[in-house]
């Protein structure tokens, strides 16, 4: 059946890139305006690129209807140009042309919400990655830049605002009722970043101005009952307009930035050229509907579209392989600007995290694929946490390894090298070369080599001589068609640590590296002797997670907790914290009886409960323990069952060690509602302890009512969403009454709505079952919103009880779903229905379950490619 699939699927491989054949000089569209229908007047002036044009030229379109077809004014007879499954194919193309074409499209009845598209009375268009092949033929390809000139149309009652990319050149009225406005973008560019939007919004407005003195107008646009929530959007991008010209010298180019947002989106955000698509999500934040999680969301989305404009658009992809190219160079530039504007070490906690979430179990399973794939059926099935937060680590690897100032020299030569190219990753590579003065070819490995490497560690110290010996060896698993590896290069941040917790001066041979220094892994197994060491030390190894590996260590026993106490870099020290709790749940899964919690991890628990917590946000990552997902990825064999019964009784024996000190921060870390990293920190701590309280027997009673209140009382959404979560998915509580008065509370907010569904299904109890089926025939949900469709199917699949029920009805339900979804949009089922990668991992019984869950799904009639490649690449 894998056969049958793979069969129908085309795939694309890198290495059969070809330069197009002909160049776009100028594109002119001009757009008729209408829900149901929509009219598209394409003029493309078009060049060969080679010495004698080729046979025939295939523009892509999908989904058009065509009306007439122009070439040099003159109609273009049947006999010179066939319609394909594909495209267009024009026989006979000329050196040079104009090509006029007319066609329709349908935004209503458009539920992929890819193309132009109708969303709550507004028409809108989301291209990346092929989108726009949707609206128009076209060379429909990153590589083919151009510059756009943009006429849009409509009635002005239902659509009194019109926007495409560029500045905006003159505006008029139609008869009867109707206007235009002309755009036009001087910056050339590929189809993917090509937008417009027309409806009725709210328009909130700021300005910057740029280090050369050129004021740029911001504008956000919102459904008008969003008026009052766009501030934080504001605010976070000007200080990432102006952290962009700090760090890297880089300013915003045209006259206006504006930003859109809707509640029907397939991804998180959309950086068009000066024109940005948010999901409502990632824009809107108000202190009664949004929590510190969303006030952060906000910020680094709002900062990695921005930061796209260089880092994508002005420098832009060859092809959709590239894609990292600007995907986990972005990534990494919104990471740095958030902890820049947070603290550092809690945000590189949250990143790590994010990255071992979603990245590590991806590039462990039958999906995993190299940061730039080989080939693929459907491009939107690599919009993936590994070309993303594994493509951020490979450019901060590259940043460890050059350091700050020569990485800026390299990425300062990268765009004036490239400037207005569409490039590839060598080239990023070899600019970053030039301006540096380094040799980074052995990082093009990291970009090519899938799986996660193991990196592992041992030491030896002689106290008479004074010399520590650390060696480390790598290797890296087999992953799906990559049965050989390759040595990789690996940035090594190291300290060595006294019995005090103070950092040694580093030595080696006779080089002086100060008390912290990054060592490079470049062997499968290398030695470093470090001399003058005559006090006992332990090497606090990969600071700051200095690359994505996973870490044995020979002495875990004995250096863990030592580092869980003292260690001064503060990933480290959590990490370290982690695996004090990941080897107690591992311990207590192998042996049940055992008591809990035990000495070490009770001594790390109680150093830090001893002092009053300075940093309360980095307090409450140390105090999170792992979770399911990531404890099950520490097994061969996931045991869903034993790891939810561990964590729990973990939690609740720390509670009840704890818990009086745990009282006393919930009630002491209360304060007003502000938004500074703080106050942030302080309410993130309170819900830990509030989670612990729930489970401590004896105080059980109180903590309800004190949640309870929370909810009742709370003047934000942080406060009040976390004392709800908690009781909603207490499964021994009675919520029915809570549920409700959220729902009745919040009905029209969709995003907050959002959570009404999604928390409901958190409750890890059998009957969630049942509630996932009801909330899919509940008046408020919809099919055609992924944001809901989420709400309810991700957060179904986010809970191991039920989606991993052992008899299989979890995965049955979820693939039904998932087969009705791809009826109506394609990239979201496909990109839901990856966690039914998670076989291998699983016991036989439920592995048969979801393999037949699998096969069942491969067998639907007119399966998308999206869902189809996704399928196949499941089964292998
Ligand atoms: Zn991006």
């Amino acid at each position: 059946m894998t056969a049958a699939i793979m069969a129908s699927i085309q795939l694309v491989r890198h290495e059969d890139y070809r330069a197009p054949d002909y160049e776009i000089v100028a594109t002119a569209l001009e757009f008729w305006l209408d829900a149901d229908t929509t009219e598209v007047l394409a003029e493309l002036r078009l060049r060969c690129r080679l010495p004698e044009p080729p046979e025939y030229l295939i523009f892509q379109g999908e989904s058009l209807d065509l009306l007439e077809l122009r070439l040099d004014g003159q109609v273009v007879g049947a006999d010179r140009y066939d319609l394909l499954d594909e495209g267009l194919r024009l026989h006979h193309p000329p050196q040079a042309f104009t090509l006029n074409s007319r066609v329709r499209v349908h935004p209503a009845t458009n539920t992929q919400l890819s193309g132009l598209y109708a969303a709550d009375g507004v028409l809108l268009t989301q291209c990346e990655a092929e989108g726009f092949r949707r609206i128009t033929y076209y060379l429909d390809r990153p590589d083919c830049l151009a510059p756009f000139t943009v006429t849009l149309h409509a009635d002005r009652e239902h659509y009194p605002m019109l926007l495409a990319n560029g500045n905006l050149e003159a505006t008029g009225t139609d008869g009867q009722g109707g206007h235009w406005a002309r755009w036009h973008d001087p910056f050339p560019k590929p189809s993917y970043l090509f937008a417009l939007v027309a409806g009725r919004f709210v328009v909130e407005r700021d300005h910057f101005t740029t280090q050369s003195g050129r004021s740029v107008a911001l504008e956000v646009y919102v459904a008008e009952r969003y008026r009052d929530a766009c501030q934080r959007a504001l605010d976070s991008l000007k200080r990432a307009m102006a952290w962009d010209e700090r760090v890297y010298g880089r300013e915003y180019d045209l006259e206006r930035y504006m930003i859109v947002a809707t509640d029907s989106f397939n991804m998180g955000a959309m950086e068009n050229k000066g024109l940005n698509i948010f999901n409502t999500k990632y824009v809107l934040a108000s202190p009664e509907t949004a929590t510190d999680d969303d006030y952060l969301h906000v910020e680094s989305v709002i900062a990695h579209e921005y930061f796209h404009n260089w880092t994508g658009n002005r420098v832009t992809l060859r092809d959709w392989f590239q894609l990292s190219l600007k995907e986990g160079l972005t990534v990494f530039r919104d990471q740095e600007f958030s902890a820049d504007q947070n603290s550092r070490g809690v945000q590189r906690i949250a990143d790590v995290r994010r990255l071992r979430a979603a990245q590590f179990p991806e590039d462990a399973g039958p999906l995993a694929h190299p940061v730039r794939p080989d080939a693929y059926a459907e491009i939107n099935n690599f919009y993936t946490a590994t070309v993303y937060e594994k493509g951020a680590e490979i450019v901060r690897m590259i940043h460890t390894t050059l350091g700050p100032e020569r990485f800026r020299a390299g990425m300062d030569a990268y765009f004036s090298r490239f400037d207005g190219q569409a490039v590839t990753i060598e080239d990023f590579l070899s600019a970053l070369e030039a301006g540096s003065g380094c040799d980074l070819q052995a990082f093009m490995r990291w970009y090519a080599q899938a799986g996660t490497p193991r990196v592992e560690a041992k030491w030896q110290q002689d106290l008479e001589t004074g010399s520590l010996s650390l060696e480390l060896s790598q290797r890296t698993p087999a992953t799906p068609g990559q049965a050989d590896k390759t040595t990789l290069p690996i940035p090594v941040r190291v300290a060595l640590l006294d019995r005090a917790g103070r950092r040694q001066p580093l030595r080696v041979g006779n080089d002086d590296l100060g008390t912290e220094t990054v060592l490079m892994l470049t062997q499968p197994q290398q030695d470093w002797t470090f001399t003058g060491l005559h006090e006992p030390c332990v090497p606090s190894l990969f600071r700051g997670f200095s690359a994505p590996i996973i870490l044995e260590r020979s002495d875990a026993v004995l250096a863990e907790p030592f580092l869980a106490r003292h260690d001064d870099d503060p990933f480290s020290r959590w990490e370290n914290f982690q695996a004090l709790a990941i080897r107690e749940l591992l311990g207590y899964i192998a042996e049940p009886t055992r008591a809990l919690p035990s000495g070490d991890l009770r001594e790390a628990v109680a150093a830090v409960t001893s002092q009053w917590p300075e940093d309360p946000a980095f307090c409450a990552e140390l105090l999170t323990l792992p979770t399911e997902d990531y404890l099950g990825e520490q097994m061969e064999i996931i045991q869903v069952d034993a790891i939810h019964a561990a964590r729990e009784s973990l939690r609740r024996a720390l509670a009840m060690v704890f818990g009086d000190t745990f009282m006393a921060w919930y009630q002491g870390l209360a304060g007003t509602y502000q938004l500074d990293g703080l106050s942030m920190g302080r309410r993130r701590l309170r819900q830990v302890m509030l989670s612990y309280l729930l489970v401590n027997d004896r105080l059980r009673w109180e903590a309800i009512a004190l949640a309870r209140l929370q909810y009742a009382e709370a003047d934000n959404m942080s406060e009040r969403l976390a004392a709800y979560t908690l009781l909603v998915q207490d499964i021994h509580h009675d919520s029915e009454d809570l549920l409700m008065d959220f729902y009745q509370t919040w009905r029209h907010h969709p995003l907050v709505l959002d959570r009404w569904f999604s928390t409901q299904l958190g409750r890890e109890e059998p009957a969630t079952l049942h509630r996932a089926a009801n909330l899919l025939v509940h008046p408020d949900f919809d099919w055609r919103v992924p944001n809901r469709v989420r709400s309810v199917l991700g957060a179904f699949a986010a809970n191991p009880t039920v989606f991993h029920a052992a008899d299989g009805s979890g995965y049955r339900f979820f693939g039904e779903q998932i087969r009705h979804l791809d009826g109506i949009n394609p990239q979201t089922a496909a990109r839901l229905a990856t966690v039914l990668s998670r076989w291998p991992r699983l016991d036989a019984q439920r592995r048969g379950h979801m393999q037949g869950v699998i096969a069942e799904l491969a067998r639907k009639p007119a399966l998308s490619r999206d869902l189809a490649e996704v399928l196949s690449r499941c089964q292998d």
